[in-house]
């Protein structure tokens, strides 16, 4: 059998490997320069390759194609592909094929790595040896070649999930659904939230779904789609039946039996949208027969992920916050409600169609000064000109957190959550957030 993987990053490289492993004979095709580390990865293993073109006749006779989610379907190729009834599958796909392993596998448009990351934790601190993939780490598909976890807990894009077939998770979480990506799903949300719920579509009976009760986009799509799985929401305004809510501030996990977790306010992961997060974990982990004690102790003790709400420094009374992981609206609105003080908020970047009335009254309420961040700044100008005082334009990390810093007065918060993408003036989010800390190690 012929395995053809279009696209050498990380889940195609992985996905090479395994396949190899598995007696396929592997061909790489990237459109693009191979990184280096990559490269070496694939002469390594002798897994021959191309670079910088698709040569159709090397891929066409493929019995299996894994298609990188960074290429769209639409590509001519990927249509003459499947057109030819070729299988194109993503990454998830190919290689849940070779693990019985339970598989943990967590979607929605904001809160992916966190979730996923603290479930890591939670699972990881009773011993189980997890295999955490996604954005992170090593692919999947490597570690399915390695064969050393107990279970895996997966981060699903949404343009993974459109690469699946028979792909099921154990237990599902959606973390929640808000319009983004949308110029690949033909400017349709619609089509943006069945391609969530398709982590859903091959569960079974004996399978978990696990929900935001509270986000309308997700309960109206369950009250006209039949689910298999069981479905244990997740709310912070509701008592529920079963799933996790809030009684006098505890969350509570309910499922055949009920327990008191802890208090939210001993949460290490400070506003709603974190606690959110932490109800999934926890209902996850109970289902998986963590004990509500060890659950609370990681949810206390969990560190945080890089660039999201991360705490940077305190300077002259003033916080420093790297939210540069917030890369549309949803994500600012929640960094701007879980700010307590007077903030000076950097915003701005590569806009994907951004509707700022939603962050109209926190602005209204937080916000002092605007620092923009940004090649185009206008739109957001012309959205807050009326509501902030003081907008100033900057076109680098360094020059926005000074003026920031300038702006700053004792009790402040400068908040750094930008509600754009970042390919304008930084490589990627991550770039854009050590601009930002070395910024203000630097002041
Ligand atoms: P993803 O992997 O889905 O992009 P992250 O965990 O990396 O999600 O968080 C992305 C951004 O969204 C961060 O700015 C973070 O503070 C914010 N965020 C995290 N969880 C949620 C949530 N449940 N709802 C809304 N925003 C969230």
């Amino acid at each position: 059998m012929k395995l053809v993987v279009l696209g050498a990053g990380e889940s195609g490289v992985g996905t090479a490997i395994l396949g190899k492993q598995k007696g396929y004979e592997v061909f790489v095709s990237d459109k693009g320069a191979i990184a280096e580390k990559y490269r070496e990865v694939l002469l390594n293993n002798n897994i021959p390759f191309e670079e910088k073109i698709h040569t159709e006749s090397k891929i066409i006779d493929a019995d299996v194609v894994m298609k990188s989610p960074g290429i769209p379907d639409k590509v001519a190729l990927i249509q003459k592909l499947v057109k030819q009834g070729v299988s194109v599958v993503s990454e998830i796909e190919f290689a849940a094929e070779y693990t019985n392993n339970q598989i943990v596998g967590i979607t929605g448009s904001n809160g992916k790595t966190t979730t996923t990351m603290l479930t890591n934790h939670l699972l990881k601190k009773v011993g189980l040896n997890v295999g955490m993939a996604g954005n992170i780490g090593d692919s999947f598909a490597q570690q399915v070649a390695d064969a050393n976890s107990d279970l895996y807990v997966l981060e699903l894009s949404s343009f993974q999930l459109d690469g699946i077939v028979k792909f099921a998770p154990h237990i599902a979480i959606i973390t929640n659904i808000t319009p983004d990506h949308l110029d690949r799903y033909e400017y349709k949300f619609e089509n943006y939230i069945n391609s969530k719920f398709r982590i859903t579509k091959n569960q079974t009976e004996k399978d978990y779904l696990i929900y935001d009760y509270d986000d309308e986009v997700i309960r109206d799509w369950l009250s006209e789609n039949k689910v298999k799985a069981t479905l244990l929401p997740f709310s912070l305004v509701e008592k529920l039946d079963q799933g996790v809510y809030l009684e006098d501030n505890n969350i509570v996990v309910k499922y055949k039996t009920e327990e008191k977790i802890m208090s939210i306010k001993t949460l290490a992961l400070k506003g709603k949208h974190n606690t959110k997060n932490a109800m999934a974990a926890a209902m996850t982990a109970s289902l998986l027969k963590v004990r509500s004690n060890s659950i609370r102790e990681s949810l206390e003790d969990f560190e945080g992920a890089e660039h999201r709400l991360e705490n940077v420094l305190k300077i002259n009374g003033v916080q420093y916050i790297n939210d540069s992981k917030a890369t549309n609206v949803n994500a600012t609105f929640y960094a701007l409600e879980s700010v307590k003080t007077p903030t000076v908020w950097i915003v701005g970047g590569v806009d994907k169609g951004n509707d700022y009335l939603e962050l109209m009254s926190l602005v209204r309420e937080k916000v002092k000064a605007i620092v923009c961040l940004g090649v185009e700044n206008q739109k957001i100008i012309n959205a807050f000109s009326n509501v902030v005082d003081l907008i100033v334009e900057t076109a680098g990390a360094e020059e926005a957190v000074k003026v920031a810093y300038k702006i700053a007065e004792k009790g402040d918060t400068v908040l750094l959550s930008p509600a754009c993408a970042s390919f304008d003036l930084f490589e990627n989010y991550e770039d854009r957030g050590r601009k930002f800390k070395n910024a203000v190690r630097a002041l």
